[in-house]
């Protein structure tokens, strides 16, 4: 690959995100440090060789929206591996990047709704071994069919908003979404209508 401009843009957005580019930083070419910080960023990790596919797809390699506030890495699940949690480890299969979407979607909407300030997002899509790691540590605080199997639930907290007032602005926003206070922030999730199909009613 030679200089690419489109390549150049992905590296600052890494640069910004706080990724190590090595001496070169954004040069538009493609070296070990860049592919690194792709795999990591995109969630590519698993497929050895698919960084720069990933490049002309559609599909930003970095954002899940085009306002750029939220990244693959936040909505990857975490994993377990003999007792110890992986963080950030494991993207959601193909079939349920449309859910991922759906959600991202609402936080755009949602971040803008209570001014544009930023969202934390604690948990997004989690792999259902981890979310069975979880519910057997938890049985009552985390459901065995937790939507966060299926990408359409999300945890998220915002720095000097309380829980409760977080959780109002969403009912605000999106009356029938399933919602739900903690300590530490609030879960939020889509409804499905007859047909089965997620969507988010508002009325
Ligand atoms: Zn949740």
């Amino acid at each position: 690959m030679g200089f690419n401009s489109k390549l150049q843009k992905t590296q600052q957005d890494l640069i910004d995100l706080g990724y190590d580019l090595g001496p070169y930083g954004a040069d538009g070419f493609y070296g070990e440090y860049t592919d690194a910080a792709m795999r990591d960023a995109a969630g590519l990790d698993r497929v050895p060789g698919a960084v720069p596919t990933a490049l002309d797809s559609p599909r930003d390699p970095i954002y899940v929206t085009p306002q750029k506030h939220f990244t693959w890495k936040e909505v990857k699940s975490n994993t377990e591996q003999d007792g110890r949690v992986i963080r950030d480890a494991i993207m959601p299969p193909e079939e349920l990047i449309p859910n991922v979407l759906e959600i991202a979607g609402a936080l755009e909407e949602l971040r803008s709704f209570i001014g544009d300030v930023p969202i934390k997002v604690l948990s997004w899509y989690r792999d259902p071994e981890y979310n069975d790691y979880l519910h057997k540590k938890d049985p009552d605080g985390v459901s065995k069919n937790s939507k966060h199997k299926q990408g359409i639930a999300v945890d998220i907290a915002v720095d000097g908003m309380a829980p409760q007032q977080l959780y109002d602005n969403i009912e605000l926003l999106f009356p029938r979404c399933g919602l739900h206070a903690y300590s530490w922030g609030v879960h939020f999730d889509l409804a499905k209508d007859q047909n089965g199909q997620i969507r988010l009613a508002r009325w």
